[in-house]
């Protein structure tokens, strides 16, 4: 049958009934064990009894109030939020692009209202992803992901990631800040070089600029920490949060320390579901889990176990895989045959995990993952190098 969705998404010919923890029934049975997580969201895993019993508890009072009027749930989750990272602010979004085009309006209407508007302009960087709405295609300067669209939304110059220098160079009397990743996802799964996150937020202190994190997808845990920035000893002034902080449920949010985000006063900024009954219900629900004492330790704990794992199938099938990447429970392994092929080999022994850029695919199990999982995922993606060398030595 044909489909009326766009065609937009090259989608695999798969479709899942159930879910429990790290796993999925697919339609016609199959299970497969669950390590992309639907792109890093579903941090609790599938159908997890707290996040379950939340939602529908939530369900049978009101689903929507508008930002017109008090939301206790959205207060208490910006609160928890404030509490558990450098911010003391929160805008709540919808989705992780919305939540980088609420950092950058912040940062734009902080120089504004400190009386320099011509300061709007982001340095981001190559082989970045902040989105696909038009100013956030703009900040990750992708040629795949401007093509077609008209000329690139004004305001952001690119520098090579990791490259202090190149961003030295570009900061101009219009730099309103700096816009990055710690860990590069859609990218490659590719960290900043020791020392560049404390390297820009000199540079950022020193000219007056401000330092924005897009932690969409390394935030809420993933790495190993709450956000990823942590690991780097620096703040930032701005974050944006997504992906895991919803569980599954669409939502997303602003950080801001009160400085950087003391331009958004009334009528500033706003959204119609933004920071919803629903969606904060089930973002609490999911802080509940994550904020619990040990629960990112775990994550950290597991992540060296599976990079053990991951460095011995390294090893022992250098023609496939080429090189590990990752922090906490967020992986990617650089493969020699075609990502999207050992992709298909992965999901043929009944492993599910998500190409990237740079030919390299992602590990993104859900948090609450088990030490057993982890060495059945590595079993799975033994059996697919088996299986794509046998199909390389028949060539
Ligand atoms: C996924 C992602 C986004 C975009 O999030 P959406 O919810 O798809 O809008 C932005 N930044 C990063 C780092 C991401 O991984």
């Amino acid at each position: 049958m044909v489909s009326a969705l766009f065609p937009t998404y090259a989608r695999a010919d798969l479709a899942f009934e159930r879910g429990e923890g790290a796993w999925l029934t697919a339609s016609d049975g199959e299970r497969y064990l669950d390590f992309g997580a639907g792109v890093a969201v579903n941090s609790l895993g599938h159908g997890h009894p707290h996040l379950v019993g939340t939602l529908s508890a939530a369900a049978a009072k009101p689903w929507h109030v508008s930002n017109l009027f008090q939301i206790p749930e959205a207060e208490r989750l910006a609160r928890r939020l404030v509490q558990a990272t450098f911010a003391d602010l929160v805008f709540f979004t919808n989705s992780g692009a919305e939540a980088v085009e609420c950092a950058i309006k912040t940062a734009r209407k902080f120089h504004a209202v400190e009386g320099r508007p011509e300061r709007y302009r982001l340095i981001t960087f190559e082989g970045a992803f902040h989105g696909r709405t038009l100013a956030t295609i703009a900040a990750g300067g992708n040629p795949k992901y401007l093509d077609g669209f008209g000329p690139p939304t004004d305001g952001f110059d690119q520098a090579p990631y990791g490259d202090l220098e190149a961003v030295r160079a570009l900061v101009g009397p219009q730099t309103a800040g700096v816009l990055l990743e710690p860990i590069q996802g859609e990218g490659g799964v590719r960290a900043a070089p020791p020392r560049f996150l404390a390297g820009l937020r000199e540079l950022c202190d020193e000219l007056g600029l401000l330092l924005i994190v897009d932690e969409v997808q390394t935030g809420i845990g993933r790495t190993g920490r709450f956000l990823a920035v942590e690991h780097s000893g620096v703040t930032p002034d701005i974050a944006a949060l997504a992906k895991g902080i919803g569980g599954g449920f669409p939502l997303g949010a602003c950080l801001a320390t009160a400085e950087a985000g003391k331009g958004m006063t009334v009528g500033a900024h706003g959204s119609t579901y933004g920071g919803n009954p629903l969606a904060t219900a089930v973002g609490n629900a999911v802080l509940d889990v994550v904020l619990e004492p040990g629960f990112i330790e775990r994550v950290a704990g597991l992540g060296v176990l599976f990079r053990q794992k991951l460095a011995e199938l390294e090893d022992r099938h250098s023609a496939i895989i080429e090189s590990v990447r990752g922090e906490g429970l967020m992986f990617g392994l650089k493969t020699r045959v075609p990502n999207v092929e050992f992709a298909a080999a992965a999901r043929e022994a009944k492993l599910l995990i998500i190409p990237a850029s740079d030919n390299v695919v992602r590990l993104l199990p859900p948090l609450i993952i088990g030490e057993s999982e982890l060495a059945e995922a590595a079993r799975r993606l033994d059996a697919a190098c088996v299986k794509l060398e046998s199909a390389g030595a028949a060539r």
